[in-house]
């Protein structure tokens, strides 16, 4: 059985002849990178307070 690109299902050289793995080349590795980040930056941050007085809101 050969691997898979997790990206974009094809198959993935061996790891010797190939930088990229487990990713069939550096473009879904950077593809895989990408969705992490932006998964990451979707979890919201910690909340900075509850609503205790934004200067910018006004009545
Ligand atoms: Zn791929």
């Amino acid at each position: 059985m050969s691997p898979r690109c997790p990206i974009c299902k094809k198959a993935v050289a061996p790891r010797a002849a190939n930088p990229a793995f487990p990713f069939c080349s550096t473009r879904c590795k950077l593809v895989d990178l990408d969705r992490w980040l932006g998964e990451a930056y979707r979890i919201p941050a910690e909340p900075a307070g509850d609503g205790a007085g934004t200067p910018e809101e006004e009545p």
